[in-house]
């Protein structure tokens, strides 16, 4: 059975976190921060993790990927995809909202992004990935919203699923269109 569950963009648009679970087993699209008047309303992962097998990141924006130090905190193991630009990216970002808003423990940070790194993997756009130990695959597809930026189609019992992510700015001189 294919079912979607949501951890957050529920109440507001922060906090984006999705789970597409089949059977008993599932995967996270983005895990993201809440901010604003969304900030600080309970632990930052309150929901099981066992069974989920892998994160898709959409983009780096902050609300979109500020939970993934507390996710890889909680035991995730899996593996982290997004698409190549975003794999330099994500780093970077979570370097710089670990640094501003969570600690200045610079050791503790580049543990955090040392783990990021060894569960990264970078896919090319519009190329299926399936998904270890889930009966699933993904692909990511130009979003046009930030360099990096995908929407991620879901295949899993004949169904295909789509996670958008943020989509557009149109018109970008730096950023292909949505396609
Ligand atoms: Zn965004």
């Amino acid at each position: 059975m294919v079912e979607v569950l949501h951890h957050g963009a529920v109440k507001g648009v922060t906090g984006s976190c999705h789970e597409l679970r089949v059977d008993d087993a599932g995967i996270l699209i983005d895990c993201g921060l809440f901010q604003g008047t969304e900030a600080g309303t309970g632990p930052a992962i309150d929901f099981e993790i066992e069974h989920i097998r892998a994160l898709v990141v959409t983009h780096v924006h902050i609300d979109h990927v500020g939970r993934l130090p507390y996710l890889l905190g909680a035991g995730f193991t899996g593996p982290i995809y997004c698409s190549q630009p975003s794999a330099l990216l994500l780093p970077a970002m979570l370097e710089d909202a670990l640094s501003i808003g969570f600690t200045r423990d610079k050791a503790l940070v580049r543990r955090v992004l040392t783990l990021l790194a060894s569960r990264l993997v970078p896919l090319p756009y519009g190329q299926w990935q399936p998904v270890p130990e889930c009966p699933l695959r993904v692909r990511l597809q130009r979003a046009g919203h930030i360099l990096g930026s995908a929407y991620v189609e879901c295949e899993a019992e004949n169904k295909r699923l789509v996670f958008s992510g943020d989509l557009g700015a149109p018109h970008s001189p730096l950023l292909v269109a949505p396609c």
